[in-house]
C-alpha cells in the first residue's frame, strides 16, 4: 500500500513538473515562403506566418499569390475566418498578395494593421474590416506587438515586425528588414529592455552581402542579446548558410510550413 501510495505521489510531481515545464502551448508557424521544407506545401516567392497565442489567431503578411496561400493555409488545416488580426510589414507584392482574398474570409469587425505609406485604395470595399495605419510601437492583441514604422532610406521602403510577448521572452518575426535587420532589433531591445530576446525570424534582406558585412550584422544581433535566429525568405542562401555556421545550435530553420512553439 505504501508502495503505491509513493508511486501515485512519484507519477503526481513528475507530471506536475512536466506541466509546469511545458508551457510552450503557443505557436507559428510559416504559411508562405520561398525556402521549402520536408512537406507538400507549394513554395513560391514571398512570405506569411500564421501565430496562435492563447486565443488570439494572428497572420502577419499573406505571400504573393492568393491562390497559393489559401492551398498552404488548407493543407495545414488553418480557416482564415478564425484569425482576429492581420498585420502587413510592408507593402511590397511578395507580403500583400494574398490580403484581398482573406479579407473576404476574415470575421466583421476583424482589424487589420498597416504601415503608414499604405496605399489605401482598396480599403472601401471592405466596410466591416477595422484598418489602422500604424506608427508606433502598439499592443494588437494581448501580448501581441507590432514595432515602429522603421524607414529604408535608400528605397524609402516603410516597414513594420512583429513581436511576440511571453513572460521574458521576446520573440520578433520581420517581413523583409527593407531598413535594416540589425537596427530593427536594436529598436526591439530598446523598447523592451528587460525581456529576454529569445528568437528572432523572417526575412533579413541581405541577398548579396558580403560574407564580411553579413557577419557583422550576424554578431550585432548577438551582441544585443537574440538568443536564436532564424533568416529566411529574402536572407539569401549564402547568407543563411554565414548566420548557420555563426549560430550553430542556435540556428533555428523556420522555413515554408516549419513551426515554433514558445
Ligand atoms: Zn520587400
Ligand atoms: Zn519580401
Amino acid at each position: 500500500m505504501k508502495t503505491i501510495l509513493t508511486l501515485v505521489l512519484y507519477f503526481l510531481i513528475v507530471f506536475s513538473s512536466q506541466f509546469g515545464y511545458s508551457q510552450n502551448n503557443d505557436w507559428f508557424t510559416v504559411v508562405y515562403n520561398n525556402v521549402p521544407s520536408d512537406n507538400n506545401l507549394k513554395t513560391q516567392w514571398g512570405y506569411a506566418a500564421w501565430i496562435e497565442k492563447g486565443d488570439e489567431v494572428i497572420l502577419f503578411d499573406t505571400g504573393t499569390k492568393s491562390g497559393i496561400l489559401q492551398e498552404n493555409l488548407r493543407k495545414l488545416g488553418l480557416d482564415p475566418c478564425r484569425v482576429n488580426a492581420i498585420a502587413i510589414s510592408h507593402e511590397h507584392l511578395d507580403h500583400t498578395g494574398g490580403l484581398e482574398s482573406v479579407l473576404k474570409q476574415v470575421k466583421n469587425g476583424t482589424k487589420v494593421y498597416l504601415p503608414n505609406d499604405f496605399n489605401p485604395s482598396f480599403k472601401k470595399e471592405y466596410d466591416k474590416i477595422t484598418f489602422i495605419v500604424n506608427d508606433k510601437y502598439r499592443e494588437i492583441a494581448k501580448d501581441i506587438w507590432i514595432t515602429e514604422i522603421f524607414i529604408d532610406n535608400n528605397r524609402g521602403i516603410k516597414e513594420q515586425a512583429l513581436i511576440l510577448e511571453k513572460g521574458e521572452k521576446i520573440i520578433m518575426i520581420t517581413g523583409c528588414a527593407h531598413p535594416g535587420i540589425a537596427e530593427m532589433c536594436q529598436s526591439v531591445k530598446d523598447h523592451f529592455p528587460d525581456k529576454k530576446l529569445e528568437l528572432v525570424t523572417g526575412g533579413f534582406h541581405l541577398m548579396q552581402m558580403s560574407e564580411e558585412r553579413v557577419t557583422q550584422i550576424s554578431d550585432k544581433i548577438k551582441q544585443l542579446g537574440f538568443e536564436k535566429v532564424a533568416p529566411s525568405h529574402c536572407t539569401g542562401d549564402h547568407s543563411i548558410a554565414i548566420f548557420k555556421k555563426a549560430w550553430k545550435d542556435d540556428f533555428v530553420q523556420l522555413n515554408l510550413g516549419d513551426s515554433y512553439h514558445f
